[in-house]
């Protein structure tokens, strides 16, 4: 049976030239700390991939720290600042991903004043709001750059330079833009910007955190003085050529397969929402990255949805992949107001650079079929 992958927000395929790259860099097995010259080679692809990550984003190669994971680098920036001041102020949004929102509930239980920004409709926070907010005073303002549920981007650009006003440093989570839309840290105006290597057809466990030159920084894991001492851990050189090769082809290709990523979804949703009575798209009034669709259906449950797509090979998920193993709605739909029934029959589609027209079609003609036979059994469906 043909498998189309529409999951793309919850981690991506490796693409074979990275994996290819992180094969030739597993046999410098070097210590890039050592000073001869097995050492020096793997510090030499280390640097190269430094160099293609700042590449991608605008930035110089020494703003650039590799982390282990996105998570590790939200978390870096967040107790960072909890760290040095003292009580500590961070205004972030409800609609983060929980490595930034547990981040955050953990810090306030040890004395961090947390402000969370409410979401409006559309899926976006209201400047108006961050305004008020900064009114009370800021140390740090966390705001994702696109939501991993709806695709939803924020004006982070403005909502910078409105914190930079206010003398407080910003950072974004900009793990689902990072691939799909272009990222210029110098127009954002942002300190802090964190990455992830397998949302971008790297492996899982590696990722980046910018950091401004300037901005200061307490490294979260102490021991080595590697990554000029703000992150400790004898390199992972493989994975790190591997996020330096998938930022080098994301910066060759991004304008192209934005473009052709954003034809296959609009086709996909408008497909969707012609063939199926009574479906909504949440978040379609916001500016949104791509590859992401969030779409709802009366009457059904999300989870009964996702088990029969995958019985017609369709794999889609409910909300986060973090969180698809609960059934609690989606904290990002809740936030944006949207009414419970619709919370619990929402399916999160997020295409990427494997899909092709054929994985359309396919869907298009399946996908219907199996809301019908839901419909069909479901007493909540009048
Ligand atoms: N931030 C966002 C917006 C995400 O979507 C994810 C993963 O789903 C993360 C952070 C966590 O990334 P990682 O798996 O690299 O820790």
């Amino acid at each position: 049976m043909k498998r189309v992958y529409l999951d793309n927000n919850a981690t991506t395929p490796v693409d074979p030239e990275v994996m290819r790259t992180a094969a030739e860099a597993m046999e410098l097995f070097g210590n890039p700390s050592s000073h001869y010259e097995t050492g020096r080679k793997a510090k030499s692809i280390i640097d190269g991939a430094r160099e293609s990550v700042a590449a991608m984003i605008g930035a110089d190669p020494d703003e650039i720290l590799f982390t282990s994971c996105a998570t590790e680098s939200n978390n870096t920036v967040l107790r960072s600042f909890a760290r040095e001041k003292s009580p500590c102020r961070i205004i972030t949004t409800r609609i983060e991903h929980p490595a930034i929102l547990a981040t955050c509930d953990d810090l306030e239980s040890m004395g961090t004043r947390v402000v969370r920004l409410p979401s409006n409709e559309e899926g976006g926070v209201s400047l108006a709001d961050l305004e008020k907010a900064l009114d009370e005073g800021a140390d740090l303002v966390s705001a994702m750059m696109a939501n991993n549920e709806t695709g939803v981007m924020l004006p982070v650009a403005m909502m910078a330079e409105m914190a930079r006003k206010r003398g407080a440093a910003f950072h974004t989570d900009a793990v689902q833009a990072a691939g799909k839309t272009k990222i210029d840290v110098r127009e954002l105006g942002v300190d802090y910007l964190s990455i992830s290597g397998h949302k971008m057809y790297a492996p899982k466990g590696i990722g980046v955190l910018y950091v401004r030159r300037g901005a200061f920084l307490h490294p979260l894991l102490t021991g080595g003085h590697q990554e000029n001492g703000l992150r400790a851990g004898t390199e992972n050189t493989p994975w790190i050529a591997a996020i330096g090769k998938a930022a080098e082809i994301a910066s060759r290709t991004l304008e192209e397969e934005s473009a052709r990523i954003a034809g296959l979804r609009d086709r996909l949703e408008a497909g969707l929402l012609e063939s199926i009575p009574r479906s909504y798209i949440n978040g379609a009034a916001g500016k949104r990255v791509p590859n992401t669709l969030n779409i709802s259906f009366d009457g059904i449950e999300g989870e009964a949805i996702l088990y029969m797509l995958d019985h017609v090979g369709i794999e889609v998920s409910t909300g986060s992949a973090c969180s698809s193993n609960s059934l609690n709605p989606s904290h990002v739909l809740n936030a944006m107001g949207i009414s419970v029934e619709r919370m619990h029959s929402s399916i999160r589609i997020s295409l990427g650079k494997e899909n092709t027209d054929e994985d359309v079609d396919y869907t298009l003609r399946n996908f219907p079929p199996v809301i019908a036979r839901l419909r069909a059994i479901s007493p909540f469906y009048k």
